[in-house]
């Protein structure tokens, strides 16, 4: 139920845990972070409350400046560690965080069953993670807007490349996403306070549109793939 993702030159954990806990007013049943370390995806997740993956995690934290983050609210399958997000590829060089609701899963997931991809989890989301790996072209925004043409329903995504780690894409249909505009640090969340504390510049995304960030640039593409000029929106109240 919430989307939190952070690039740049931070510990992105710190980040990723600073925002999903400024979300925990929209409600969850369990919470995960994704970050890539060296090149390689890592994936915490934890059912219940979001401090039980902050004492995993302080044990053995996770390093690395580009992740994601999530807060369920379940929609298909139990809340549980499994079923929480972030979902990832087998080959784990694809990691996704979603909010909403994909529609045709089901068919999706049969058909990527025959393809050899195994599923760990009972959610919908897990086919978008499979969906990219399967469809990879060696260019992850490319991957993601062919992938996009498969899927029915609703969503936030953001997702993570092991292959182009320099970089997050997010887009959003008909559930909420903004971008977070910072000085060699850019950020994806659901909602505008768990960003608050790092910068009051955002773009707030209109359905069908895509962001490409790297630590110092946010791209912006419409759903006909196009790049657009979009506003900066600058928030007027405190955190
Ligand atoms: N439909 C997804 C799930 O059940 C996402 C739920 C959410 O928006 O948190 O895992």
């Amino acid at each position: 139920c919430g989307i939190v993702g952070y690039i740049g030159t931070k510990q992105a954990q710190e980040v990723l845990l600073e925002g999903l806990s400024r979300l925990e007013y929209r409600g969850y049943d369990s919470a995960g972070i994704a970050t890539i370390e060296k090149n390689v995806i890592r994936v915490e997740k934890k059912k219940g409350r979001l401090q039980n993956l902050v004492d995993f995690l302080e044990k053995k934290p996770f390093r690395g400046n580009v992740g994601i983050g999530h807060t369920r609210w379940a929609t298909h399958g139990v809340p549980s560690d499994e079923n929480a997000h972030p979902h990832f590829s087998l080959n784990k060089e694809i990691a996704v965080v979603h909010n909403g609701i994909i529609e045709n899963y089901m068919a999706l997931r049969d058909e990527l069953t025959g393809l050899g991809h195994r599923f760990i989890s009972d959610t919908d989301t897990e086919v978008v993670a499979h969906l990219l790996n399967e469809l990879y072209t060696g260019d992850i925004v490319e991957t993601v807007q062919i992938a996009l043409k498969r899927i029915r329903g609703s969503y936030a995504l953001g997702i993570l490349c092991a292959k182009e780690p320099d970089k997050i894409v997010a887009v959003r249909k008909d559930s909420p996403l903004i971008v977070g505009l910072g000085k060699g640090e850019n950020f994806i969340a659901s909602d505008i306070p768990a960003i608050l504390k790092y910068t009051k510049e955002v773009y707030l995304l209109d359905n069908g549109e895509m962001a490409v960030l790297t630590k110092n640039e946010v791209t912006i593409l419409n759903a006909a793939g196009e790049t657009i000029d979009k506003d900066v929106f600058v928030v007027d109240w405190d955190p």
